[in-house]
């Protein structure tokens, strides 16, 4: 027993509010009960909000890569040919479920710490105009990647009849999302992210262009019947046993987010974000990201510096907790999560955190140098508060 508190800056999960726990710590409710059916009625409400849409937000009681995998199985036919981009781990999983379902894909190949650009893609439409659908990843979480999903959207419906899906798992409720303004056809995200929640709900969106692909599609499924899914929405319901525990923890998270409003909380993310990168190149290290994400920031470790030495100094010390690389980044980048339930003095304590570990790595920076940067920005916020 270490006399550490444990703190997540990780890109999911992430920290739960204790209002959030609170509620998950009451005693069960049944599914099938009236209970249920108001929590769930009201969640689903809210949860139009959150992704800025006029379409049914279904809940699935799966992880994220359940949704994603949902939508592939809802959407598509085995005649299909997709394009999907890989700049990174969660670009890459669209091609893997692609493959699985024996769908053909074609796949745009970045860079991992590049974003697609939409000409690029819109390159790739003209020469295979039969796309049925081009599947984006809005952050990519291995490299810290924000795309410009508006943008690309706007892109791909001028030139083609693809439909855009969007895996939005890292970004939802801290970069500005706006499903029905920017044309998404099917949004997806999960429950440990920017939700606040614990990991095992995904949500997933379909416009009427979705919807009308959805009926056509031949893909075996089951469990993750979209159209089941919406059936049982009608009631209220759901067509199996959901994660009722996370359910409850929602209906608070989402109260949260609406008290607050999607446009503050983007900007605290972009403040955030901005802060932390301030202050990684105060402390002379570099970001692997062209384009850097408000969700997470992925910094690369110099040659002279242990990756793992870094990571573990900050959970001994520290009980911080951030992630490594994934793929071939491991060990070569470290990732810092701030999207989620954080504020100004945990960013503060991350930063402060981070040059005590590098210092005592013999990095030579000014100590101090890095939370001077952050906290010239993270003022913003106060003054923003009071006025
Ligand atoms: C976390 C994440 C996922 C889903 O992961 P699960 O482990 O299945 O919840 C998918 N895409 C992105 C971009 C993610 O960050």
């Amino acid at each position: 027993m270490t006399t550490t508190r444990h703190k997540l800056f990780t890109p999911g999960p992430t920290p739960i509010p204790e209002q959030v726990m609170h509620l998950m710590n009451e005693s069960i409710i049944h599914h099938r009960g009236h209970e249920f059916s108001r929590i769930f009625s009201r969640v689903s409400q809210d949860l139009k909000y959150l992704f800025q849409t006029e379409y049914d937000v279904l809940t699935l009681t799966t992880s994220g890569t359940g949704g994603m995998e949902a939508v592939v199985a809802n959407l598509l036919c085995r005649s299909d040919r997709v394009l999907t981009v890989n700049a990174g781990k969660f670009g890459a999983r669209w091609a893997d479920i692609c493959r699985a379902y024996g769908v053909d894909f074609i796949e745009i190949e970045k860079q991992w710490g590049h974003a697609v650009h939409p000409d690029e893609i819109v390159d790739y439409l003209k020469q295979y105009p039969k796309i049925k659908a081009v599947f984006l990843t809005h952050n990519e979480t291995s490299t810290g990647v924000t795309i410009d999903l508006k943008s690309i959207s706007e892109a791909i419906h001028a030139n083609s009849d693809a439909l855009v899906v969007v895996d939005c798992i890292s970004a939802i409720g801290g970069i500005p999302l706006k499903m029905d303004a920017w044309n998404l056809d099917v949004v997806i995200t999960a429950s440990q992210k920017g939700l606040m929640l614990p990991p095992g709900l995904a949500f997933v969106a379909l416009n009427d262009r979705g919807w009308k692909a959805a009926a056509k599609s031949d893909l075996p499924k089951f469990y993750l019947s979209l159209k089941a899914a919406r059936d049982s929405l009608k009631k209220d319901s759901t067509p199996f046993t959901p994660a009722t525990t996370i359910i409850r923890g929602l209906e608070a998270a989402l109260s949260m987010i609406k008290e607050k409003t999607l446009e503050r909380l983007w900007f605290e993310h972009q403040v955030f974000g901005d802060a932390v990168r301030a202050a990684i190149r105060a402390l002379g290290l570099s970001l692997l990201s062209r384009q850097p994400s408000n969700a997470l920031t992925a910094v690369i470790v110099p040659e002279q510096l242990s990756c793992k030495a870094i990571i573990s100094g900050l959970e001994q010390n520290f009980g911080i907790i951030v992630s490594g690389g994934q793929g071939h980044l491991k060990d070569k980048i470290f990732r810092i999560g701030h999207i989620g339930f954080y504020d100004i003095s945990d960013i503060i304590g991350i930063i402060s955190a981070l040059e005590i570990v590098l210092k005592s790595s013999g990095w030579q920076f000014e100590i101090g140098a890095g939370i001077c940067s952050a906290q010239q920005i993270l003022q913003q916020l106060s003054v923003r508060k009071q006025s």
